[in-house]
């Protein structure tokens, strides 16, 4: 009976021969399910188009993509232990095979088995054996797990097996259809996968069932680990990205009616947009986003938390696209899309990706609604745009302290209590947090919002400026 092995290659693999008997799960499979994979192996990766990018990119030197080989003969003899090592019994002697325990029929080095040492090399091996014993079935599912990959290149694994499943199905047929099409037009382009590796991860993640849930329980969430796998001869390379629990959490959480909108919106306008130079423009065929730069910056999170905070839900512009021909976060507007923005969407991102504690949140709504509703009281055109663009921590406690002598002069109690102004904006009396700006750009979030519900916004759009001079620092 087949079950995964937690190894992601040939995870992907079994989930890929799954797909390909069009059965949910490895343990359904039987050996005319192997045979029906391998078949399609031997004769698809030993012609164009796949030949060259196999024999280049996945499993260089292995005998059967060599284009050396001339004869069919030739091919199937080195193919064929390979590709049906299942149909034979293991040696007496056979060793374990190092991914699912059941006896070893091939010693395996880099030639079918990406990133390993060559054969020969004994380096990093027990006993002074060069390669990996492997038994036949994990061996099929090595030499299948492209064809379920992106582009067949991008491994996707989780620790919920219905999401590995997902995206191998997903990979498949895209990556079957391709190659079909390539075959019928000699094109090889239409091999090329839809999007950009980071957009068609996290765009096909969000597709899985698994995803499309509302209040998904805690015990429920799970994480994701993608490999972009490249065993080319010259430089082979690996590149990782992990998309934690607390990022899958935040990204069902906006399947939420009440979130789900003003987020599709927010995405949406994220998706590259066409270049305005005429000499990048293929003629007739309309322009077709392969880039949507939330998606991409998703797989940084936590890192790039502050960043993702400011561009996409305080809308502001990106200052380093402004070099790009189609990066849409020039033209992000505070002033243009404050109706985007959204303290309910920041409040679930800062409590599940930056695990923010409650109590510091609340006092950050507290404070921007105050704030907001002194500004519309007081019709405080000038605290409101300083307030938005306030570089230096002292300059922006005068600010506050400046509104709140007027507000007294005015016989209005104090506008900021000093516990809320210190347990969000200092560590201690006179010391600046370092994520000061962060907390202003939080405050200014929820006075943006309140201030567009009250329409005061909509009468004063001028006062906001419209694009940063400067990239935004963390420097003081
Ligand atoms: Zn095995």
């Amino acid at each position: 009976m087949l079950k995964y092995t937690n190894h992601p290659l040939v995870d992907t693999g079994l989930a890929t021969i799954t797909a390909y008997a069009e059965k949910d799960e490895p343990y359904e499979l039987d050996e005319a399910d192997l045979e029906a994979m391998a078949d399609y192996i031997a004769k698809n990766y030993t012609k164009p188009p796949l030949i060259g990018f196999i024999h280049g990119a996945v499993f260089p030197n292995s005998g059967y993509t060599n284009p050396g080989l001339k004869t069919e003969q030739d091919r199937r003899d080195r193919f064929g232990p390979i590709l049906y090592g299942y149909r034979r019994s293991p040696p007496p002697e056979a060793k374990t095979c190092v991914f699912c325990g059941k006896p070893a029929i091939e010693q395996v080095a880099r030639d079918y088995f990406p990133l390993l040492t060559g054969r020969g090399v004994i380096n990093f091996y027990p006993e002074g054996d060069w390669g990996m014993p492997v038994c036949g079935t994990c061996l099929l599912a090595i030499q299948a797990y492209p064809l379920g990959s992106g582009g067949l290149l991008l491994v996707v694994d989780s620790d919920n097996p219905e999401i590995k499943a997902h995206f191998a199905r997903r990979f498949l047929d895209y990556n079957l259809r391709a190659i079909n099409l390539a075959q019928a037009g000699g094109d090889k382009a239409a091999l090329r996968p839809e999007f950009s590796q980071r957009t068609l991860l996290v765009k096909t993640l969000l597709d899985a069932r698994a995803m499309q849930k509302e209040n998904v329980a805690l015990k429920e969430l799970f994480s994701i680990t993608a490999y972009q796998v490249s065993n080319s001869g010259q430089s082979p390379s690996l590149e990782i990205y992990h998309l934690p629990m607390q990022v899958i959490g935040f990204l069902t959480d906006m399947n939420l009616a009440k979130y789900h909108t003003d987020w599709r919106t927010i995405v949406n306008r994220a998706w590259e947009v066409e270049p305005k130079t005429k000499r990048t423009k293929k003629k007739g065929e309309p322009f077709k986003p392969r880039r949507n730069y939330l998606y991409e910056d998703i797989l940084n999170l936590p890192n790039n938390a502050d960043r993702f905070i400011r561009t996409y839900f305080l809308r502001m512009a990106l200052y380093y696209a402004r070099n790009s021909k189609n990066d849409p976060r020039d033209n992000y507007s505070t002033k243009e899309e404050s109706g985007l923005v959204s303290w309910g969407i920041t409040e679930k991102f800062l409590r599940r990706i930056m695990h923010m504690d409650k109590e510091r949140t609340e006092q950050m709504k507290k404070l921007g609604d105050t704030l907001a509703d002194y500004v519309k009281a007081q019709n405080d055109r000038r605290f409101f745009r300083e307030f938005f663009t306030v570089k230096r921590y002292d300059s922006l406690r005068t600010i506050l302290i400046k509104a709140d002598l007027a507000q007294a002069k005015n016989g209005q109690a104090p506008l900021i209590a000093f516990d809320t102004y210190i347990s969000v904006f200092e560590d201690g009396e006179d010391l600046a947090r370092t994520d000061w700006r962060l907390a202003r750009d939080l405050v200014l979030i929820r006075m943006v919002e309140r201030l567009y519900e009250l329409k005061w916004l909509g009468e004063n759009t001028d006062i906001i400026p419209d694009k940063d001079e400067e990239p935004e620092t963390n420097e003081d």
